[in-house]
């Protein structure tokens, strides 16, 4: 019997099974091509914001599928930055609308992988230094199994009725572009969709496998800057001076009670002084330090109250170390660079997971815990989450390495490491399948 005719089969027995078979199907056929645009894409990584020549690979292909495509799409916060989001509208009669996004940004890191097609890009990065540019935490594979996952639903649309609205966002590394579509009017001008889904790769789950965390998987992301003001002079005579920096030694331990002292256990916080800069010469008391920091969160209200526990302490200290009023700290929290947590709606999540134990089988789908990292897809559900969302995780490496690496006490390269190197195919095959049949689900007909 051959394909065609099995398919037709099993559709008039088994539709679930033929939905699987399909998506499947469609998967397969499509690899080889999308192995291809991976490894150019691979080799042609574009740093955040930059994403002009990778967005119009990505239109062209959407195009192809199907879909009805909009360029350079986005508004971001500085006036001057053109934003190259890409919008695929693939229409097919009532129904939801379901919204996929993939990100296009690579990072300023040198790849050390030593593939065959690694990427040797440099260029001038914002600020002006000379850097390489890598696909380090695998965008390239997600916008592959993006493109796949079009392609598969395009072949499919006899199971399924309603909007898919594909997202392809710049900037994700940076923060910012997925605010800047929604600034721009994402869902005034083509709809607010039912759903929204997202992938990412996961450099320590195996290929063929599906990860998924229910409610938060990605912490609130703020940045803070803190300049702590003292009253400069001779090292020598300290009496005469207040030394910003030996106050900067005991604001940074203070803020450590935060999460240890202040906070429920049970809620996860993290307050990273992640750089600090005063001073000029061994013998000079400085007028004032600067420091930054990375906070994490998960609930808005531990949010609130960890940033403005920052503030207090920080002015408190300063207030015990005799700093006058008028040179009391400045704490900055930076509203543009702030990332709301991911929440997987828990009963989309549910729903989801039963759709992936059926399409690779239940041993393949992996319950993982949360991480703090930060994530913008978290935008897309709105700030009170009104647009039901799921963020899942794609398997990336090889298990025979997941295994060698535990046997010899040795970390996996992480994201964003220079050695990360997801196996494309399976990566992408997961991906494809894992968001098509997803997609389906809540889209059949
Ligand atoms: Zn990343
Ligand atoms: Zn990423």
């Amino acid at each position: 019997m051959n394909i065609r005719a099995l398919s037709i089969l099993l559709i008039s027995i088994l539709p679930a099974a033929a939905q699987n078979a399909g998506v499947q199907q469609a998967a397969e056929s499509e690899l080889p091509s999308l192995l291809s645009i991976y490894k150019d894409i691979h080799a042609h990584p574009e740093l955040s914001g930059h994403e002009e020549k990778t967005a119009a690979l990505v239109a062209k292909e959407l195009r192809a599928a199907g879909c009805e495509v909009t360029e350079n799409f986005g508004k971001y916060e500085q006036p001057n930055l053109k934003c190259y989001g890409v919008i695929g509208i693939m229409k097919n009669g009532a129904g939801p609308t379901v919204l996929v996004r993939t990100d296009m940004d690579a990072l300023p890191v040198e790849e050390d992988t030593g593939l065959p097609y690694a990427s040797k890009v440099t260029t001038k990065a914002d600020d002006g230094r000379e850097v390489h540019v890598m696909h380090a935490c695998g965008h390239d594979a997600h916008m592959s199994a993006f493109i796949g996952t079009a392609r598969a639903l395009q072949r499919l649309k006899d199971q399924w009725s309603g909007t898919i609205m594909f997202v392809a966002q710049p900037a994700e590394e940076a923060v910012g572009g997925a605010r800047a579509l929604l600034k721009a009017g994402l869902y005034n001008r083509f709809g607010k969709p039912d759903f929204a889904l997202g992938f990412h790769d996961k450099s320590d789950l195996q290929t063929g496998h599906i990860g998924v965390t229910e409610g938060y998987t990605y912490a609130n992301v703020d940045s803070v800057n803190i300049t702590v003001r003292g009253i400069g002079g001779h090292g020598a005579y300290p009496h005469r001076t207040k030394d910003p920096i030996v106050l900067s030694a005991e604001i940074i331990n203070a803020l450590q009670t935060i999460a240890s002292r202040e906070n429920n256990p049970l809620e996860p916080v993290v307050v990273t002084v992640g750089s600090i800069h005063g001073g000029t010469k061994h013998n000079i008391i400085s007028d004032e330090v600067k420091m930054q920091l990375t906070v994490r969160t998960y609930k808005s209200e531990v949010r609130d109250r960890v940033l403005a526990a920052i503030d207090r302490i920080t002015k408190g200290c300063a207030t015990a170390a005799g700093i006058p009023p008028d040179r009391a700290p400045i704490v900055e929290v930076l509203k543009n660079e702030f990332t709301p947590a991911t929440y997987n709606n828990p009963d989309l999540t549910k729903r989801l997971v039963a759709v992936w134990k059926k399409a690779i089988g239940s041993e393949n789908v992996e319950m993982v815990p949360p991480t703090m990292g930060g994530e913008d897809f978290s935008e897309y559900s709105l700030p009170d989450h009104s647009i039901p969302a799921v963020d899942f995780h794609i398997g990336a490496v090889d298990p025979e390495k997941i295994a060698q690496f535990k046997k010899d006490g040795k970390e996996l390269p992480s994201l964003h490491s220079s050695k990360f190197a997801p196996v494309p195919e399976p990566t992408i095959r997961v991906g494809i399948i894992g968001m098509t049949s997803a997609v389906l689900d809540l889209m059949k007909k």
